[in-house]
């Protein structure tokens, strides 16, 4: 039985703190490749149960980094000129890197993508399960464990298929 409640797995990853810190030591010393396989196994099971228009909590709470061909791409969909298009939605910090001016995402309405063809490599990505070196990747996937019910289902069946021992609640 999946948990997609936002409150109850925020709640949980508190709890769960302590077990998250031994569960990535497990990690760090497992099998890579055997964690990758069912990791994958795991997500394209969990993702087939979840409903991401329900949910878009990613959307709503994470900080989106964005490219300048990825900028030329939604302006020109949008038919902004480059200026009107950065002046109303990025945010430019050092070394050329472009953020998303305000948190939730402004493209978010009514809980769906208004440029989901349009929308940005960082949302194609996430959760990024389905990528490998997962075990490379633990300070992500634990940062987003609170927040993403995708990776905090996959991440608790993957405790369950290790037999991972969890700490009393
Ligand atoms: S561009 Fe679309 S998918 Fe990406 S954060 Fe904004 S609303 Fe979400
Ligand atoms: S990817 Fe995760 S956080 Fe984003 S909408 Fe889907 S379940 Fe929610």
């Amino acid at each position: 039985m999946l948990i997609t409640s936002l409150e109850e797995i925020s709640q949980l990853a508190l709890t769960k703190e302590a077990e998250n810190i031994r569960f990535k030591t497990y990690l760090q010393q497992a099998d890579s490749k055997w964690i990758d396989s069912k990791v994958q196994e795991l997500n394209t099971e969990v993702e087939a149960q979840i409903d991401c228009i329900l949910c878009g909590n990613c959307c709503k709470t994470l900080m989106i980094n964005v490219t300048e061909q990825e900028a030329d791409d939604l302006a020109a969909h949008k038919k902004q000129t480059r200026s009107e298009f950065d002046s109303q939605y990025l945010e430019k910090g050092t070394h050329g890197m472009m953020l998303m001016n305000t948190i939730p995402c402004p493209f978010l309405q009514e809980n769906k993508c208004s440029v989901y063809e349009h929308r940005f490599a960082g949302c194609r990505e996430f959760p990024g399960l389905h990528l490998p070196e997962f075990t490379g990747r633990l300070f992500s996937v634990f940062m987003h464990y609170g927040r993403c019910p995708i990776i905090f289902n996959v991440v608790e069946q993957l405790k369950a298929a290790v037999a991972f021992p969890a700490l009393p609640q």
